[in-house]
């Protein structure tokens, strides 16, 4: 389909796209010349922190509107880029007097509250490195990744705190500061713990910020294999430059901008996007306190006047199901540009935008290792409805074939199925997967990052994309690891081995399916199946457990023992079960 017809924001800024050649914005881009829009710190470095906000707050636009948050009952409450910087200060200040040094991780876990924006940036400053965690994760997914990540600090609520961390405390003999945000105090502060508010309220609003290097450690983002734990994906400050270019180029952000990305920042999305990117800007960001409600969704696009807005499929998924009319009761004339990321869009979604909104969504690609968006569907050009668009400008990517003896083979040819990758060296890939070298020298061959997806590009240089190349499972945006699931499963009495994979759902993309053989001495029965799905629920949180399990005589393993979960998939889709001829015992199950 051609171009979006440009919508002015309003009366008051003429608009002209960011990017309005592709071919001449690739030829003329270079990450020299983005460094050169952004500041750099006084002494020679660059931090996140200081592009984010203390550039903004010592200029002409400190009293612009930076964050507003809305409470559950729509309440906003502002903060303008000088407010941030302030308090931001504070939280930088509260952590150096604790003794947390430049490289400490400190971790948040919260629901999108003001503290959560306040300690990513405060924490940048202090030259420490931000790990957001995901507030509706269980006791597991989050006793795994504090300590694989060592975490010294932790900022929650008391409510999450009490919930979930207060029994994983001695486990985790590296966290020695946890700082608690009192949303609705209950009593007296639990016992070793800190008062979020407290702290910040005593710390000096000034603060030199640590003079990081590009290569320094700033982000660390948890991400899942099909094996084993969860990957620790570290990024630099250096990454904001990817940050900013790819704010202004796919999502065609200005300063004037009032910005919502829905995703939570518990994950990237929600934190290269939710937090950074749109400050790199210097635009208006909106941060709901709520999850999704289509009409308070709606209210909210109204309400507050969003031009732009950044959102996944699963929630497009959801406003189409309650209907193109109720959509078109809001009336929306501030919004001009819809994206969307995470999962596939479908054709349909992409087309009901336009139906519902007068615009259409532009898909776009990245994944937590890319640290930002990579391949996207601009303003200014022709989009393809399923297509996940071009590479970015500075962004070089192909189809390619990885073979056995460690090299990749490029395919030139438009329209063939391979692995898609990325040429190394932007400025937002990881740098490491934490402690795990060998799995980081892994995704890469040679000059190539291989990013764990199949995909096709056509002769104009789309990419489309096929499907995961290992065992992963996107649910609602988010993606789950098999093992981890498993290992929560495996926990039961009953449970002898354990398998699952995801199972396509029409709202959520893919929901994930749990496969168990039972110990003996065990009877199958509906009891039992809740009994092991209430504790997966109990241990791993919604947004991880299986929401549906089969009981089987035994799963089918390969001669080595591994489970053959896309035996199992194959199986559950009714597709052919391909090569099956390493397996134990091909009856299996
Ligand atoms: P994450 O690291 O959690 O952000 O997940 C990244 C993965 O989500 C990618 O490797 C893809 O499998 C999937 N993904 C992200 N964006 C898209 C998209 N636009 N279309 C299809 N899949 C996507």
């Amino acid at each position: 389909m051609p171009p979006q017809t440009i919508r002015k924001k309003s009366e008051d800024w003429e608009l002209v796209p960011n990017l309005l050649d592709y071919d001449a914005a690739r030829e003329n881009f270079s990450w020299e010349h983005e460094l050169g829009l952004l500041d750099g710190l006084p002494g020679g470095g660059l931090n996140i922190a200081h592009e984010a906000v203390d550039r903004h707050a010592s200029s002409d636009r400190r009293e612009h509107l930076a964050l507003r948050w809305l409470d559950r009952n729509g309440e906003a409450t502002d903060f303008s880029y000088g407010d941030l910087s302030e308090l931001s200060n504070r939280f930088a200040n509260v952590l150096r007097d604790l003794g947390v040094q430049k490289g400490d991780r400190v971790f948040a876990l919260s629901e999108r509250l003001p503290a959560l924006y306040v300690t990513a940036l405060g924490t940048l400053k202090n030259g420490s490195v931000f790990c957001p965690l995901f507030s509706a994760f269980g006791p597991e997914p989050l006793h795994s990744r504090l300590s694989i990540g060592e975490a010294r600090v932790l900022v929650t609520t008391e409510s999450l705190y009490r919930r979930k961390v207060a029994s994983l405390r001695e486990s985790l003999p590296q966290l020695q500061y946890l700082l608690l945000v009192r949303e609705k105090p209950q009593g007296e502060l639990p016992d070793g713990t800190l008062d979020f508010q407290q702290l910040l309220d005593g710390a000096a609003d000034t603060f030199p910020i640590e003079n990081t290097g590009p290569e320094d450690p700033a982000l660390l983002h948890f991400t899942s294999g099909t094996t084993g734990r969860p990957k620790g994906a570290l990024h630099v400050h250096e990454a904001v430059l990817a940050h900013h270019a790819s704010a202004r180029l796919a999502l065609d952000l200005h300063p004037q901008d009032i910005f919502w990305c829905t995703a939570d920042p518990g994950w990237v999305t929600g934190t290269s996007y939710g937090i950074i990117a749109p400050l790199t800007i210097g635009a208006t960001m909106i941060v709901d306190r709520e999850e999704f409600e289509p009409e308070r969704w709606y209210g909210i696009l109204r309400e507050q006047k969003v031009s732009v807005w950044y959102t996944a499929p699963t929630a497009v998924r959801m406003m189409m199901k309650y209907g193109t009319e109720l959509a078109r009761q809001f009336e929306l004339p501030a919004l001009r540009f819809m994206a969307s990321v995470g999962e596939p869009l479908n054709p349909e979604a992409v087309l009901w935008g336009q139906e519902a909104f007068g615009l259409p969504f532009h898909d776009n690609w990245w994944q937590t290792e890319t640290g930002g968006i990579m391949i996207a569907n601009f303003l200014s050009q022709p989009i393809r409805p399923g297509s996940m668009g071009r590479p970015l400008p500075g962004i070089e990517a192909a189809i390619v074939r990885p073979s056995e003896d460690g090299s990749v083979e490029i395919i030139e040819e438009a329209d063939q199925e391979g692995e898609l990758a990325l040429k190394r060296g932007w400025p937002s890939m990881f740098r490491s997967y934490l402690h795990e070298e060998e799995r980081y020298r892994k995704c890469f061959r040679g000059d190539w990052y291989l990013t764990g997806d199949l995909a096709r590009r056509d002769e104009d240089g789309y990419f489309w994309f096929i499907g995961r190349a290992d065992d992963v499972i996107k649910s609602s945006g988010h993606l789950i690891g098999p093992f981890e699931v498993e290992s929560a499963l495996m926990e039961h009495p009953a449970v002898a081995e354990a398998a699952v994979i995801g199972v396509p759902d029409p709202m959520a993309g893919e929901i994930v399916k749990a496969f168990v053989s039972l110990k003996p001495g065990f009877e199958a029965g509906e009891t039992l199946q809740r009994e092991i799905l209430a504790l997966a629920r109990k241990r791993l949180g919604p947004a991880v457990a299986p929401r549906q399990l089969q009981v089987e005589d035994s799963l089918p393993r390969t001669r080595s023992g591994k489970i053959m979960r896309r035996l199992l998939k194959a199986r559950e889709l009714g597709l052919p079960e391909g090569d099956t001829s390493t397996l134990e015992h091909p009856g299996g199950r």
